[in-house]
Order: C-alpha cells, then sequence, then structure tokens
C-alpha cells in the first residue's frame, strides 16, 4: 500500500472509534471543490460545465476550514476545477495541515512548475497528479497535446523537491490493459508514492458519453490489468487493496456516499461527489436529512454504473477494519483475475433519473444576481 504507516493507523483508529460509538454514518475524507473554473476542458469531465457566473465562485479560506471543522474528516481531498487558479490555495492547504489534517491536493499539473515555491514538503500533504494513462492516452483524455509532458516534468520537480507526490488515473472504455500496465510500471520507476485508480463516472454533463464503462466492461478491464501486474501486487496504490479486489469483481459492495461528501460552491453535495442532487447549508443537514435510501446501485438510474472510489473506497476501507481477514489473501496473492465474478446488485427494479441540473443552476445564478443587487440597492437607499 502507497499510504505511510502513521497515515493508515490514524484513519484505522478513526474509524474504530467511529464504529466503537456506534456511529452508522462519517466522512473519511471531505472531497473539497473550491471552484469550478479550469484551465482545461476534459471531455469526460462533469466539474465544469457551468454559466461563467457560477465558474467565477470561490469558496474562501473561511469556508474552506468551516468544512473540515463542521465534518470532522481525517483527510481532505481539494480538487475543482483546477485549484491552483484558486489565490488563497497555499493558505487553505497550510490550515488543513495545521489542523492535523492529511491533504492531498489534485491538480492536472499545468501551473504546478510556476506555484510550487508556495508549498513545504510536510509528511501529512501530497500533490495528486491527474494523468489518465501514458502521452497518447493521458493528451487525448485531456484533449490538449503536451499535457502529458507537463504532468511528468511536475512530478519530477515534486519529487526533487521532497514532495510526496502520487498520480490519480481515470479509465474510460478505451482503455488499453497492456499500455496500462506499461505505463503504472513506468510511474513506478519513475520514483512515485502512490497511484489513484479509478472507473470515470457517467457524469450527464460530460461531453463524451461514449467512453463510459459499464459494471462487467469495467469489471474485465481491472482483471486484465491487474493480471499483468502480479494481481497488482507490482505497483504502490493509494487506495485499499478490497477496492481493487471490488474493481475487479471480487466484491458484492454498496457504496458509502457519505463517507467522501463534497462541499463545493453550491453548499454541500446531497448525495455524493459524483450526484448533485441538491445542496444544503451545513455537514449536519446533508448527513441528516438526505434520504440515503434513495440512492445507490440497484436503487436508483444515475447510480447503475458506478464503481467510482468515492462511493467504493470507504466501503472498501471500513470492510478492511472490520475484516482484516480479507485482507490476507490479497496481501499474499494480489487480487484474483480469474473465475467467475461475484454476484453483482440487481438493478431491475431502480428508480429512473430526476433531471435537476438545470433548476440548481438556475437557483444558484439568481442567488448570485442577488447578492450582486445588494449593495447597489444599499446605495440606492441612501
Ligand atoms: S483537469 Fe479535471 S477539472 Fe479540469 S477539465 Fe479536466 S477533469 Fe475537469
Ligand atoms: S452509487 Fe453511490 S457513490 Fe455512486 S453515484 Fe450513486 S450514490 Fe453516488
Amino acid at each position: 500500500m502507497g499510504i505511510p504507516l502513521h497515515q493508515a493507523a490514524k484513519i484505522g483508529s478513526y474509524v474504530m472509534k467511529q464504529h466503537l460509538t456506534g456511529k452508522k454514518r462519517y466522512p473519511l475524507v471531505l472531497m473539497l471543490e473550491p471552484l469550478f473554473r479550469c484551465n482545461l476542458a476534459c471531455a469526460g469531465c462533469g466539474k465544469i460545465d457551468y454559466p461563467d457566473d457560477i465558474l467565477n465562485q470561490r469558496l474562501s479560506y473561511q469556508d474552506c476550514m468551516d468544512a473540515i471543522d463542521e465534518c470532522g474528516a481525517p483527510a481532505v481531498s481539494i480538487a475543482g476545477g483546477e485549484p491552483l487558479l484558486h489565490r488563497e490555495m497555499p493558505q487553505i492547504v497550510q490550515g488543513f495541515i495545521d489542523r492535523n489534517k492529511f491533504v492531498i491536493l489534485c491538480t492536472n499539473a499545468i501551473l504546478l512548475s510556476k506555484k510550487i515555491d508556495q508549498y513545504k514538503p510536510h509528511p501529512n500533504f501530497t500533490w495528486s497528479i491527474h494523468l489518465d494513462g501514458d502521452k497518447a492516452m493521458h493528451d487525448h483524455s485531456v484533449c490538449l497535446d503536451g499535457v502529458y509532458d507537463k504532468a511528468i516534468a511536475a512530478i519530477k520537480l515534486a519529487k526533487s523537491k521532497g514532495f510526496r507526490t502520487q498520480i490519480n488515473c481515470t479509465l474510460f472504455s478505451n482503455a488499453i490493459p497492456e499500455r496500462v500496465a506499461k505505463f503504472f510500471d513506468t510511474m513506478m520507476e519513475m520514483g512515485l508514492d502512490g497511484i489513484t485508480i479509478s472507473p470515470g463516472y457517467a457524469y450527464e454533463r460530460a461531453p463524451d458519453q461514449d467512453s463510459f464503462l459499464n459494471r462487467d466492461r469495467t469489471k474485465k478491464l481491472f482483471r486484465d490489468i491487474l493480471s499483468r501486474g502480479n494481481g497488482g501486487k507490482n505497483w504502490e496504490f493509494t487506495q485499499s487493496s478490497l477496492f481493487l479486489d471490488f474493481l475487479a469483481g471480487n466484491q458484492t459492495y454498496e457504496c458509502t456516499p457519505w463517507s467522501m461528501p463534497l462541499r463545493c460552491v453550491f453548499g454541500w453535495q446531497k448525495p455524493c461527489y459524483l450526484l448533485g442532487e441538491g445542496y444544503v447549508k451545513t455537514f449536519k443537514e446533508l448527513m441528516e436529512d438526505t434520504d440515503w435510501d434513495k440512492y445507490g446501485v440497484g436503487k436508483y438510474e444515475k447510480c447503475q454504473d458506478c464503481m467510482v472510489h468515492c462511493g467504493f473506497e470507504g466501503t472498501a476501507v471500513i470492510d478492511s477494519i472490520k475484516r482484516p481477514h480479507k485482507l490476507i489473501p490479497l496481501a499474499m496473492r494480489g487480487v484474483k483475475t480469474e473465475g467467475p465474478f461475484a454476484k453483482d446488485i440487481d438493478t431491475s427494479k431502480q428508480r429512473p433519473a430526476d433531471f435537476v441540473f438545470s433548476a440548481h443552476v438556475e437557483n444558484k445564478l439568481a442567488e448570485i444576481r442577488k447578492a450582486k443587487q445588494k449593495p447597489e440597492s444599499v446605495a440606492a437607499a441612501e
């Protein structure tokens, strides 16, 4: 595993504490999107399709600190949009470190060389560079030539300055197992601290709707990749080995969407990082007012093909802490890449999708317009 021991131990004791105090739902990682603006426009991205007024919104330093204080998760993953476009990002990272949180800063790396000196290496701080495969795969995924080379240069720079550095790799239906395996070998040779992988989520607003994987294709793809790396043992993943086992079709898991709750410029997103079905002002409201039984594979059409880390990594982590014996064969033999898949959840009775994106955008725009008018109406009244 590519997670440092002190981090694994802290998260493990946090989970045990929640479990022993009988808490049913608790967060493991705060997913933070302090802005949606990005300097790329990837075809599989479901995060940047907003009008300019929304793309110009930012969570302030204080909003970010309030979010972690409210939810109490031991770790924060900062994404977006492109977080390095946020002027207060170095202070935000430092604020989380000062609160003794593990911080993962996800970036497409385009601005990293310009900004890196605003950050200091720390055992609790990791750069996570967006890299969806080798040069051809990644440049195709981000719809721009030359980004892979920039990301590789950024990884080398960050490592040379003593930062913990990992990559996050999202795979789509065009992934070729041999090339992905070779790419992971190359990443390990570069001395990377870890790899996070996930299949892409079929965002309804992503421009390219044809490249998302369904469940069976995901499982097959991950078996084909992991079998080329000794059941995955050749590579350092910063993920639970049970999550990899799930991706390879060997575990029947329901998602744990509250384990990685999202705070963005709209508020706390209901129910999860991937699905924006509503927004509330506080973490307490998110946990108490979300009808969790309405979501998940087999319950809701938009969840049908989801096997993404932010829904299922939490399930895998909790399972590995409650049933550590399940980790032994994985540590010895790696992930099983042959034989029948574990029985999957029946999706025949799921409820149909609700399409609510436009309504949320309209509400947010009305809120922004109202906030802009306020000073004028005060001035007009004076
Ligand atoms: S770099 Fe990330 S946020 Fe930016 S467009 Fe690509 S997937 Fe979306
Ligand atoms: S399956 Fe779970 S994590 Fe995935 S989109 Fe549905 S609610 Fe979110």
